[in-house]
């Protein structure tokens, strides 16, 4: 356990290679916000240098078990090929975690709602699945996966909501190479239904909590806020619920929602 230490950053080199391995004494290694990383950058270019200091309550506890959590819809023809939306239940310990993830978690609950609240009858099976542990090591992410495989489910699509509850800009797609370019074709299809709400389909990373489904073959998407404030509030202080607001957080929700029922309707 690191109590407290401070480092000059002239004890590191600019240049060349560091090389830390087993022959090297641990040093005490910390993660920093974008923010904060912003400010030490801006505070070394006026300065010339910068002096840290850094303290640490931390420590590395013994694993304990816990638990993704899953609700859905059963399908009404293919009750066995899934459809899943999801975000993560954990956050960092420093804000309440509004935007990383409880927006996601909330819009992806809200999916299952809005689809019951207009008496819509998925043929797929429509997943909300809320992971655990995704700051820490996707263990979540991981078991998810591995118990799909396990089970041979069939897994059609997933999306997940990760980039924080802010208006909608569009969708980001990728998935496994040998079936990407088709399910890309078919989904742009799609887009101009979107374009009114001024959303658009791009190709691009999904999400780190559906990622290992690649193998799978499932299309991975990830949804794509505006994404001008996410970093003011990301893995800070700041990330608390009075930063979110409801309208745009709103807007997610149907945006996935719309997503899941023409994916559902009309398939892949
Ligand atoms: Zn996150």
């Amino acid at each position: 356990l690191v109590r407290s230490m401070s480092l000059r950053l002239d004890d590191f080199p600019h240049t060349g290679t560091l090389i830390y391995d087993s022959t090297h004494a641990l040093i005490p290694a910390a993660a920093i916000s974008t923010l904060a990383a912003e400010k030490l950058s801006e505070a070394i270019r006026v300065k010339g240098k910068a002096t840290v200091s850094i303290q640490m309550s931390c420590q590395t506890l013994p694993d304990v078990p816990s638990f993704n959590v899953i609700g859905e819809i059963r399908g009404s023809e293919r009750p066995n090929e899934f459809i899943t939306i999801g975000g993560h239940l954990d956050s960092w310990d420093v804000g309440h975690g509004a935007h990383d993830d409880g927006a996601g978690v909330v819009q992806s609950m809200d999916v299952l709602r809005l689809l019951q609240r207009i008496g819509y009858k998925p043929r797929h099976t429509i997943r909300c699945v809320l992971f655990m542990n995704e700051e820490n090591g996707l263990r979540g992410g991981k078991a998810y996966a591995a118990e799909a495989i396990r089970k041979a489910e069939k897994h059609v699509c997933a999306i997940e909501s990760d980039a924080g509850g802010f208006t909608p800009r569009g969708f980001s797609f990728e998935g496994d190479d040998a079936v990407f370019a088709t399910l890309f074709q078919r989904m742009k299809a799609l887009e101009p239904l979107f374009e009114p709400y001024g959303m658009k389909f791009s190709k691009g990373g999904s999400g780190a909590d559906i990622s290992p489904l690649r193998s799978t073959k499932a299309l991975l998407s990830g949804y794509q806020p505006d994404s001008q404030r996410y970093f003011d509030y990301h893995h800070t202080a700041d990330d608390t619920f009075d930063k979110v607001n409801k309208r745009e957080l709103e807007l997610g929700a149907a945006s996935m929602a719309a997503l899941v029922y023409l994916i559902d309707k009309y398939g892949l």
